[in-house]
């Protein structure tokens, strides 16, 4: 997963943009820099709903559109926030690196200098002619080996220090990189992981069976306005876990938007992939939600799903477009079930 967005629109659609942008950057008098004209690209696709709500609120306000702004927005919603984290963790490799190095080469030095005077001593070695000077020559080499010890002994230590913390810095790239492709409610995959997935999978492995799952949850505006948006939330996160529970590792399941889920399968016939949802469906149906506030019932929670499966010229939108079309049929046949693409 990457942390730089990718964009794939056409030519024509590009241009149309660049018109579009052009305008609202003169109309309020924003500079044409690569951050601003980043923010206004991804507001003019309409693509990246949180960033359109955070300008509509900014418009609402009618507040100037600085820098500071800018780059807020575009550390939030474009890069995300993560660029921090992973400047913070290489900062911090850096200076590990030069640490250790600055002690390998302290090390090094007495190393080659103790060569030198082990040398010499070779030397003097050759033409010792008394107990005496012998004695002394060796009081003199255990005297520098035991310092090349002390040495050898610090660096190890240093270097056992220093690979404890790249283990730790290593922990902390892989959660970061984790909360870079994780959507934070449900855990599932986010958005824009699950687009990107999407993409490859529809480009490269076009000859496998592939099927795409969109799940829906039913009347879910009722449960929010009844219960309240936190019980809302506790529903989805719920309904996350049970998707986990059926699906198997190869799958990506993702947050698709609000209480829309989605199910990459790869590999997977499209009976197999009617067999995991309806498992989905049924536990879903049978569950019997509380609130642990006051132990009331939530209801019944149901989830209607769609499924398509991959054909040779699909694109990932007419793939989707397909399990987008079935879910619709499930809704209009009166919710609650599964229904593939006909
Ligand atoms: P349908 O059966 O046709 O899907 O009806 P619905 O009420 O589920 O569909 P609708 O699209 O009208 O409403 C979806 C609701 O989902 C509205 C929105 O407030 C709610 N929702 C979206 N995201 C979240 C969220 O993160 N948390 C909570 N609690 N509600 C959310
Ligand atoms: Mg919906
Ligand atoms: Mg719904």
């Amino acid at each position: 997963m990457s942390i730089i967005s990718s964009y794939n629109h056409t030519f024509e659609e590009n241009s149309h943009y660049l018109r579009q942008i052009i305008q609202i950057m003169a109309n309020h008098r924003i500079s044409a820099d690569p951050i601003n004209y980043s923010v206004w690209y991804e507001y003019v696709t309409g693509k990246n709903k949180l960033l359109n709500q955070a300008i509509d609120n900014w418009r609402d306000k009618n507040q100037p559109f600085d820098q500071a702004f800018a780059l807020e927005l575009y550390k939030k919603f474009i890069c995300s926030s993560s660029i921090e984290a992973f400047e913070k963790i290489n900062n911090e490799f850096i200076s590990l690196m030069n640490n250790t190095a600055q002690t390998v080469e302290a090390s090094s030095l007495k190393a080659s200098a103790a060569t030198i005077s082990f040398q010499e001593k070779s030397k003097l070695l050759e033409n010792i002619n008394s107990r005496d000077d012998l004695k002394q020559l060796l009081a003199e080499i255990v005297i520098e080996t035991n310092g090349l010890t002390v040495t050898s002994q610090d660096l190890q230590s240093k270097l056992d220090k220093a690979k404890e913390e790249i283990e730790e810095l290593r922990i902390e790239l892989v959660q970061v990189k984790e909360s870079a492709s994780c959507d934070a409610l449900t855990g599932l995959l986010n958005r824009g992981f699950f687009d990107t997935t999407l993409e490859h999978l529809v480009n490269k492995n076009k000859h496998t069976k592939m099927c795409l799952t969109l799940l829906d949850l039913d009347h879910f505006k009722k449960v929010n306005d009844t219960y309240g948006h936190l019980v809302g939330d506790k529903v989805l996160k719920f309904t996350a876990k049970l998707i986990k529970q059926h699906t198997e590792d190869a799958h990506f399941a993702a947050r698709f938007g609000g209480e829309e889920m989605a199910i990459i399968m790869p590999d997977t016939h499209i009976q197999k992939a009617l067999t995991v949802a309806e498992n989905i469906r049924s536990t879903l149906e049978k569950s019997r939600l509380k609130r642990k506030d006051n132990s009331e019932s939530i209801g019944v929670i149901t989830v209607s799903i769609g499924i398509a499966s991959l054909r040779p010229d699909d694109t990932v939108e007419s793939l989707i477009t397909r399990a987008d079309e079935a879910l619709y049929k499930a809704k209009g046949n009166g919710r609650n079930q599964v229904v593939l693409e006909s």
